[in-house]
């Protein structure tokens, strides 16, 4: 197997166009993974890791964007990601061990497409977009839509992930999850939310959303619904876990770990939502 340094993203693009069978490589923490258990062969990989134009996190305007090889650590380490951002950094603290948050991106963990990626749920109710580039071509998609949508889901062939944007937000983003284990959990339920109150302590605008709790992240719209323009209280948060329930109940009829998600989702969306009010 042949490895290329990629220099830029045009370099990137170009090897990409040039190589078949290859696959871009950037942190390397699931690809090496599904290689050593020949789930992907690629012949040759291409690696962005080094190339600076991804690894910037840039604030331009009333926007923020973070190159899709930035790694967790760089989020943790970031000034932009603080007051009601920092619940980013609280899903990114929450990732694997310090050896994954220094090598793993939120770009491969973007494309990497588990269910429990832990970057996505607080990306989805930030209302962010992925920019994907190939030699001719630039998309720009939905987190939500890229994992909910067949015909948005899946980089194509010959495309990078370059870069994840979102709108500064006017509410409080918060993160909480439940992992296997303590350390090197990958999460089993997660719930990010972005909640804005009015003067009255009524919610004037929601989004939440979920990992773990289907087959993709997603947005718990049912939930927001009930949340939306009621006073923010300890009885509304508890009704509101009991409306993810119901939700869960249809969502995850016959599965085995029905029960278990169902209970612990009472202490993950009451840590999220508690959260907001801190
Ligand atoms: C021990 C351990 C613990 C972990 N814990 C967690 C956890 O708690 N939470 C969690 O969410 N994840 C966890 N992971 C999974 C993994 O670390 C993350 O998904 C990580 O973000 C992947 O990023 P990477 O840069 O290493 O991706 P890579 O392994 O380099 O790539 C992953 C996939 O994405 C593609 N890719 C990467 N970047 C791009 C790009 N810019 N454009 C196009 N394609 C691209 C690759 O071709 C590959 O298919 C863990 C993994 C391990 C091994």
């Amino acid at each position: 197997m042949i490895v290329k340094q990629a220099k830029s993203v045009e370099d990137a693009l170009e090897l990409l166009s040039h190589y078949g069978n290859c696959k871009i490589i950037a942190g390397g923490t699931d690809i090496i993974i599904q290689m050593n258990e020949k789930k992907v062969q690629p012949k040759v990989l291409i690696d962005i890791s080094k190339v600076e134009e991804l690894k910037k996190i840039e604030e331009d305007g009333d926007f923020i964007k973070i190159g899709s090889a930035v790694t967790y650590t760089d989020i943790i380490e970031s000034s932009i990601f603080e007051g009601n951002l920092s619940g980013f950094k609280k899903a990114c603290r929450l990732v694997g061990s310090p050896q994954i948050r220094n090598r793993g991106t939120i770009g491969g963990n973007i494309v990497n497409a588990s269910p429990a990626a832990d970057s996505v749920p607080p990306l989805i109710a930030l209302g962010a977009t992925i920019i994907l580039e190939s030699k001719n071509n630039i998309r720009e998609v939905k987190v939500e839509d890229y994992f909910s949508h067949s015909e948005t889901f899946g980089i194509r062939e010959y495309e990078i992930l370059t870069a994840i944007r979102f709108r500064k937000p006017k509410g409080v983003l918060t993160f909480a999850k439940l992992g296997l284990r303590k350390a090197l959990a990958i999460s089993r339920i997660s719930i990010a939310a972005l909640v804005e109150l009015d003067k009255d302590n009524k919610v004037s605008f929601v989004r939440i959303a979920s990992g773990s709790i289907g087959r993709y992240p997603m947005r718990e719209h049912e939930l927001e619904e009930f949340l939306q323009g009621k006073v923010f209280d300890d009885a509304v948060i508890d009704e509101a876990v009991k409306v993810l329930q119901g939700v869960m109940d249809v969502r995850l009829a016959n599965r085995s770990s029905l029960p278990y998600k169902r209970r612990a989702v009472e202490a993950v969306l009451k840590e999220a939502l508690g959260e907001v009010r801190k």
